[in-house]
């Protein structure tokens, strides 16, 4: 008789049995779900046999929804319950959309005050207001009714790749629609660092290698270095109006132009004829990465019959600026991560778009060395995404590979005079913690307020406002004596939370920053651009809010002193002191930093005799009987 297997205590009974975890590529045009079978990182396909789900969402009616090319047909008939390109919107509000104007949904602001997506934008669809989350979370129920299809059984748990640039509202957003789509999510991780991993190059030598990411409608380029096994994310960079899609557009115009050489009076194209032509120019784009010349053919809504050849070498003519455009976000990308091209070890290929050769050139010219192209540029993501969710469940317990991303920008809180102190600086690796300590501007001061910011910028007013919470219950204590604690953290996911602690009393306030409102990767440059351009000025902000911090409390400490012991002066020492308190206070008024240190150091002066007078006044004190260290100096 076989002898039954009994595990150990506090080992699984079944010890070999391996988890059911995917990598998930929610993409912005496609989406994807792979997983690791065999030690083999596959994408899962769908009945039909097909790889890529189009991330397009359409509502039939309250209780009916389809996903996928199925949506997709619908797409113009039905534009306006039929949601494409969903991520654009996930972790944003209405004023943050741009081009409003270009796209045909409703949008509404969720007002909902207990809502925690209150300032979120909504879409009003034939099936009520639906949130970027929730349209998302049907794309990812597609997935995962595909995975668990095809790997026979419950998901354990997934990995989802988000943008390297996707900020806090944008990250939580995406885990939200998990959470709604009956998914664990084991990790988020940068679509960057997902490709670097499909490469292998967590186990390749240590060094810098470069994420060049062409797609439909963005371009994404992420610098990342790998050493002692550990994955790093140095800077990113990319234009979120570059991709595919443009390269699509010049061959439509390249065929207008045919036709009106042939027929100057054309009528402009309706709707219609424009989506078809627009179809045509992909395809011929897409034929021309493998064959010299793409015949185009095909009959407008009016009868009239196009039929053109565009050869390859036309192609790169119309196209090859597009490409060069490609070329500004690398460079400010080395420069951020301080590199030199040198430096790069590899250079990975990622989004269908960069299978055109003339792209693979570009990018061969500019890193000097060929870059890695042997995977399909449409799946890398997902195949290294779904590495990643066989190490975190736990499927390869040998193997600790650990990765790590960067902030984007810089975070941290307000202080005196609307100045900003940046805590955690941006390209930071995460996950990151930061403590500095801060003190109270008042004599018994029992609250501080804590504003959390993010932003380069050395003010308030220029930087984006994240959360404010309150610490209460600071012991009364005399200005600038109290020892309050803040500590930043931004996870392993990019999400920020911060704490508060008053150090005598070890009272406590911290928040988890859910901001309102995402960034768009234009903001964050436009937040950047503004930085550098605004250096000095912000310099000059930054002195005269510190002059007149300064300013105010020497004012007030002198109040204090006045009240407590104006007696030790005349009358005229008294005027004195007020004169030149009130002319401090008058320069407060003024933009001008000088002007308020000259008067903070003829306020010094002034008192400089009634200090020495309430010094002599307290030693006095204690010889009258109390113990040195008993006395108050001040
Ligand atoms: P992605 O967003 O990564 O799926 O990339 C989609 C873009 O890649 C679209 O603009 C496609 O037209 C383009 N693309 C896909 N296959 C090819 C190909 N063989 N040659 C050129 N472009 C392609």
């Amino acid at each position: 008789m076989a002898l039954l297997q009994i595990s150990e205590p506090g080992m699984s009974a079944a010890p070999h049995q391996h988890k059911l975890a995917v990598g998930i590529d929610l993409g912005t045009t496609n989406s994807l779900v792979a997983t690791v079978r065999s030690g083999m990182s596959t994408v899962l396909q769908d009945e039909h046999g097909r790889s890529l789900l189009p991330s397009v969402v359409r509502y039939i009616n309250d209780n009916e929804v389809i996903v996928g090319h199925q949506a997709q047909a619908k797409q113009s008939e039905d534009p306006i319950n039929t949601i494409v390109s969903v991520k654009r919107f996930m972790g944003r509000g209405i004023k943050d959309i741009a081009d409003k104007a270009h796209i045909p949904y409703r949008f509404v602001s969720n007002n909902a005050s207990e809502s925690p997506s209150q300032g979120m934008l909504q879409l009003d669809t034939r099936a009520g207001l639906k949130s970027p989350v929730e349209i998302s979370a049907e794309i990812l129920k597609a997935l995962k009714v595909r995975a668990e299809k095809a790997l026979g059984g419950e998901l354990t748990g997934a990995v989802i790749t988000v943008p390297a640039y996707f900020d806090d509202a944008q990250r939580q957003a995406t885990k939200d629609a998990a959470r709604l789509a009956g998914l664990h999510v084991l990790r988020l991780l940068n679509e960057p660092t997902a490709a670097a991993v499909a490469y292998g190059l967590d186990n390749a030598a240590e060094g810098v290698y470069v994420i060049y990411d062409l797609g439909g409608g963005t371009f994404d380029v992420s610098i990342l270095r790998l050493s002692k096994g550990v994955f790093e994310v140095l800077a990113t960079n990319g234009d979120s109006a570059l991709g595919g899609d443009d390269f699509d557009h010049r061959i439509y115009c390249w065929i207008l132009d045919q036709t009106r050489e042939q027929t100057p009076n054309k009528q402009p194209l309706n709707e219609e004829d424009t989506r078809l032509l627009l179809t045509k120019a992909r395809q011929a784009k897409e034929w021309l990465t493998d064959n010299d010349e793409a015949q185009i053919t095909c009959k407008l809504s009016d009868g009239y019959a196009i039929d053109v050849v565009l050869s390859a070498d036309t192609l790169v003519e119309l196209t090859q600026n597009l490409v060069n455009k490609t070329l500004s976000p690398m460079r400010k990308a080395m420069r951020d991560a301080g590199l030199e091209l040198s430096e790069i070890k590899g250079v990975v290929m990622v989004g269908g778009a960069t299978r055109m050769p003339h792209v693979r050139h570009a990018v061969q010219d500019f890193f000097e060395q060929e870059p890695l192209t042997n995977l399909d540029p449409d799946k890398v993501v997902a195949l290294g995404a779904a590495i990643q969710a066989n190490v975190l469940a736990g499927n390869r317990s040998d193997d600790d590979l650990l990765l790590l991303d960067v902030t984007p920008l810089s975070l941290g809180l307000e202080t005196m005079g609307g100045l900003v102190e940046k805590i955690i600086p941006r390209n930071s690796t995460l996950p990151v913690a930061r403590a500095q300590d801060f003190t109270t501007f008042k004599d018994g001061q029992t609250a501080m307020s804590i504003h959390v910011l993010q932003g380069e910028r050395d003010l308030v007013s220029a930087c984006r406002s994240l959360a404010r919470f309150e610490l209460r219950g600071i012991p009364p204590m005399a200005a600038g004596a109290a020892r309050i604690r803040v500590t930043f953290q931004v996870d392993a996911d990019g999400l920020l939370s911060v704490s508060a602690r008053e150090e005598t009393k070890g009272i406590e306030a911290s928040i988890t920053v859910k901001p309102s409102y995402g960034l768009s990767e234009d903001q964050i440059t436009a937040m950047l651009k503004s930085s550098f351009g605004a250096a000095e000025a912000d310099k000059q902000a930054r002195a005269l809010a510190e002059a007149k911090v300064d300013a105010m409390s020497l004012i007030s400490a002198i109040n204090i002193a006045l009240e407590q012991d104006g007696h030790l002066l005349s009358e005229s020492e008294k005027d004195e002191i007020n004169a030149s308190v009130k002319s401090l206070e008058q320069t407060l008024n003024t933009e001008d930093s000088h002007a308020v240190h000259a008067a903070t150091e003829a306020l010094n002066e002034t008192t400089e005799n009634f200090a020495a007078k309430r010094m002599d006044a307290s030693v006095s004190r204690a010889l009258a009987g109390k113990k040195i260290d008993e006395v108050d100096l001040k």
